[in-house]
């Protein structure tokens, strides 16, 4: 069979799904594969930080997801130190993360596909791909013979051991898992004290008996998820794990207070952190686990994967329409990359400082502890963590001027002749947003024409002040342009319109 698409998402987990999402509201064709017959029964993930909420409300899809979360915690950890980092703080309306299971993550994108007419194309194994400059072809194994697909763009989320990155031949460099750990989803039959609170800070989870350490924390329907460093390291990743394992556990670090009813479901991971040299190949592209891996600690890896997809969807979806620069395609990577070095980077110092085995990581993790108590300190560790803090390099030095360029515009509340507006709500359709604050003068009613079939133009007064007199936003949320000033009025949006938004129609 061969088949002709925009774009082929290979690999249907969170990242995968989302970016299909993306494509499939920009009006783009796409065709998402998996080689799964259906979805993953084990959740993995736990939360959706403050970024991700963020992103998700931009597209109206935060709401059905939050309807399974069983918490929304105002706090985040770092290393599982006992001092929260502090979300409440963060410049964002959604100063907390969402207690929920990737799996109810990944049901609300899919029916959230269905309802743009895509359906995953379940039991279909990418096994090879070939570009030239026009095109890309996948094969893939399906239960009715191989398929190809014809498509302009080809995206790898097809996590950890990605066949994308492999047949690309990506270079996937990093550290080796120096820990073999195991999550485990149980009932008990005795619970201990506290694991029930869900609103519980997580570093007050963690327990250290004589011989391991484990943390345990509830799931919806009565289950909890335990995650311990295995007790015998020698085991391979993809040994099953025996309730007989987990009985040890449960009895060096809770005693009598625990007791395991039914091991359900249980995986192997390890602390492996590595990063993919590049996320693109010509027409190909990398996203999620398949782009980088790290310990979960902290809950940002499957976060991590949809700010991904909300990266590279707009672009992509400029480009199958003739609006991309190549610019535009190469500086997914260029901003991507160092985000996901930033989470390895932090995720590798969690490691290391939750490995209390000798007195100088005790003294370490006790100084660390003394640093989070500190206002500053712990603000820039949950800026970190929670994703709030993303701010993409500027393009050149003339945006590089203002501040705010890169960073995440605020949703601002505005007043429009049209009556009050979320900034961000406005950014729902996909498209850019150049919003001008000086209701009375308005200045850039003409270059916005230029462009008015890919971006809106705005005139608006914020509720609460504002660091600027013009902004322009690109689909993603972030800020491509700002001007604050009448003495810089010279700078004009024109050049960041057509470098993130392309060449206008009437040029
Ligand atoms: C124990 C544990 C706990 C975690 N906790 C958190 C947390 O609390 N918060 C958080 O943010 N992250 C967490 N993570 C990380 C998170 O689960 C991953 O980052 C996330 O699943 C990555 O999503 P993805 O879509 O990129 O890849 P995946 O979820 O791995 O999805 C890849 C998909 O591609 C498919 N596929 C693979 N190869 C092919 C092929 N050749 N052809 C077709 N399809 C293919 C697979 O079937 C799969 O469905 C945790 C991870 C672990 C191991």
């Amino acid at each position: 069979m061969e088949t002709e698409t925009d774009v082929i998402v290979v690999g249907a987990g969170p990242t995968g799904l989302m970016l299909a999402n993306e494509l499939a509201a920009a009006g783009v064709g796409v065709t998402i594969a998996d080689h799964r017959a259906s979805r993953s029964p084990q959740s993995k993930a736990g939360n959706l930080h403050p970024r991700s909420c963020e992103i998700l409300d931009q597209r109206r899809l935060l709401a059905p997801i939050a309807e399974h979360a069983t918490a929304r915690l105002p706090t985040g950890h770092f290393a599982g130190l006992p001092v929260p980092l502090d979300f409440s703080v963060l410049p964002t309306r959604h100063r907390y993360q969402l207690l929920v299971e990737q799996a109810r993550v990944e049901e609300e994108l899919e029916a959230s596909l269905g309802r743009s007419g895509v359906a995953v194309d379940r039991e279909h194994r990418l096994t090879a791909l070939e570009q030239d400059s026009a095109r890309v072809t996948a094969t893939l194994d399906t239960p009715s013979g191989p398929r190809r697909v014809r498509c302009t763009y080809l995206v790898g989320c097809d996590g950890a051991r990605s066949t994308v990155r492999e047949l690309l031949g990506v270079a996937f460099p990093g550290l080796p898992g120096r820990t073999g750990m195991v999550a485990a989803d149980v009932t008990l039959s005795r619970i201990p004290r506290g694991a029930d609170e869900r609103r519980r800070h997580i570093g007050a989870r963690f327990r250290f008996g004589s011989r391991s350490a484990a943390m345990l924390h509830p799931l919806s329907g009565g289950t909890y998820r335990l995650l311990f460093p295995a007790p015998r390291q020698d085991v391979a990743k993809d040994a099953p794990v025996e309730p007989a394992e987990v009985r040890e556990v449960l009895a060096d670090v809770y005693g009598d207070e625990a007791e395991l009813d039914r091991l359900l479901i249980a995986s192997r991971f390890t602390d492996a952190s590595r990063q993919a040299e590049r996320y693109r190949v010509g027409r190909a592209f990398l996203a999620g686990d398949a782009a980088h891996i790290h310990l979960p600690t902290g809950g940002q890896g499957m976060n991590l994967g949809l700010q991904d997809a909300f990266a590279l969807g707009w672009r992509l979806a400029a480009a199958v329409r003739g609006h991309a620069s190549d610019h535009l395609l190469g500086s997914y990577e260029t901003e991507r990359h160092p985000v996901a070095a930033r989470v390895l980077d932090n995720t590798r110092a969690q490691g290391e400082l939750g490995r209390v085995t000798t007195a100088p990581m005790q003294a370490m993790r006790e100084l660390f502890v003394e640093l989070v108590r500190l206002p500053e300190a712990n603000r820039h560790l949950a800026g970190m963590v929670s994703g709030i803090d993303i701010r993409y390099p500027a393009p050149d030095d003339r945006s590089a001027a203002h501040p705010l360029t890169g960073r995440r515009a605020p949703d601002l509340d505005l007043d429009t002749a049209e009556g009050p507006a979320r900034l961000t709500r406005l950014l729902r359709p996909g498209r850019g947003l150049l919003v001008e604050f000086t209701v009375d003068e308005p200045h850039y009613g003409d270059a916005a024409q230029r462009w008015s079939d890919r971006v809106d133009h705005l005139v608006a007064a914020p509720v609460d002040p504002v660091d600027a007199t013009a902004l322009l936003i690109r689909p993603d949320g972030h800020i491509a342009w700002a001007v604050d000033s009448n003495e810089n009025r010279g700078d004009t949006p024109d050049a960041s319109l057509r470098q993130w938004f392309g060449t206008p129609e009437s040029n």
